[in-house]
């Protein structure tokens, strides 16, 4: 069985046990490193990259045991109008609200539920009001497990809707979102729920294949930088992961540049990166129209403030809302992708860093759209550019004509 180890002090815990975090210090527990060897093209996402996962953990010897809704290979597609205007020629989207249920967490529920399953548990769990919710219900569902849902208790109805719909047990909690996460943890394994949060190990390893994907769409080569919007930081832990593994087993020759963007109303990371502190810089009110880009106490953020003190690659940058819906609607109506505000930052980041030259024109540039627009309906009901015009069908002929 592969082992678990602590990425804030190096321990060693062992990997039989549910645990996602270490008892010593705290920090998150990752996987270590498995061996590595060819991709399986064709197979679902968990066998497609078998070689590159914890594949005994997982229990993916047995194909007809491999969970899957259909999650991955997302499209690569390059913003040529709008790359073209910011000065970035290569700038590609990785459009992961193309996943089955329109967000890229469905990389990482798949892999942390079917490390639940083979671990024997019945129950699996998240702390989540958005994307991370209905993604883990939709594979309890798959997995024919008894999937748990805790929110918080001021969630609004319209988000409540694509979690419902899988019939999770879904509780409304009052009080600090972040002391939710950690009180999950203690719960789970009394309760016998596996609790597959933002950055639990699994999760990271199934997030991970997002970079392994990318080596593998851009034919085993890897982009200059990587822009991705960042919240929790588990998302971000996990690219980093995925390409520090390719370049240890001798795939890539250097890693990316990764690009964090959290919003400017709600950037505890950004902040304490700007500080040159690795401790995450307490946040006491968000204002964002990027709720899910917006975590005011990110429990992977000393990892990752962590890792860029010690010489990863890894850079922050902040984005404010005028900044992100720019972005939005040249999304929507330039390139013909729907992607969630939350997304779309990372089209702006990358606009912001292309003026400053941190991005240059000759470099190829990978902004990963991470949630579909539908996800969120907010900006098109609060700002909506929605022209409905009404004719008779005698008046419209000429109506089209002269709109023509
Ligand atoms: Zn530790």
């Amino acid at each position: 069985m592969e082992s678990l180890v602590c990425t804030g002090c190096r321990r060693e815990v062992d990997g039989r046990l549910w645990q996602a975090r270490c008892p010593e210090c705290g920090e998150p527990l990752e996987v270590t490193a498995p061996p590595g060897g060819t991709v399986r093209d064709g197979a679902p996402l968990l066998e497609r990259f078998a070689n590159f996962l914890p594949a005994r953990s997982l229990g993916l010897h047995d194909p007809a045991a491999v969970l899957t809704l259909g999650e991955g290979n997302t499209p690569l597609l390059p913003l040529e109008t709008i790359g073209k205007r910011i000065g970035l020629p290569r700038l590609l989207v990785k459009v992961e609200g193309a996943n089955p249920t329109g967000s890229f967490k469905d990389r990482g529920s798949v892999a942390g539920v079917q490390r639940a399953r083979a671990l024997g548990f019945r129950a699996v769990g998240t702390v989540s009001t958005g994307n991370m919710a209905s993604s883990m219900a939709a594979y309890a569902a798959r997995a024919g497990m008894r999937g748990v849902v805790l929110v918080s208790a001021t969630i609004p109805r319209a988000k409540l809707a694509p979690i419902a719909a899988y019939n999770p047990l879904l509780i409304g909690v009052e009080g600090d979102y972040g002391r939710l996460y950690h009180l999950s943890l203690e719960l789970g394994p009394k309760l016998g729920v596996a609790f597959v949060n933002s950055d639990d190990p699994y999760r990271v390893e199934g997030q991970k294949t997002l970079a392994l994907e990318l080596w593998q769409q851009l034919r085993r080569q890897v982009p200059d930088a990587v822009v991705v919007p960042v919240s929790s930081g588990g998302h971000m832990a996990a690219l980093l992961k995925g390409f520090r593994e390719l370049y240890a087993l001798g795939h890539i020759e250097r890693l990316p540049r990764l690009i964090g963007v959290p919003a400017a109303g709600c950037g505890p990371i950004a902040a304490a990166y700007r500080l040159g502190s690795t401790v995450p810089v307490p946040w006491a009110e968000v204002r964002t129209i990027a709720k899910a880009i917006a975590n005011p106490s990110p429990p992977s953020g000393r990892r990752l403030l962590q890792a860029a003190r010690s010489g990863a690659p890894l850079h922050f940058l902040s984005v404010t809302d005028d900044e992100i819906m720019a972005a939005y609607w040249q999304l929507s109506q330039e390139e013909g992708i729907f992607a969630q505000p939350d997304a779309a930052a990372a089209v702006a980041a990358a606009h912001k860093l292309a003026e400053s030259g941190v991005l240059r024109p000759d470099e190829t540039v990978v902004a990963i759209l991470t949630g579909h627009g539908t996800k969120d309906l907010t900006p098109l009901e609060s700002n909506a550019p929605v022209r409905l015009r009404t004719c008779s069908l005698d008046e419209l002929p000429g109506v089209l004509e002269s709109a023509l």
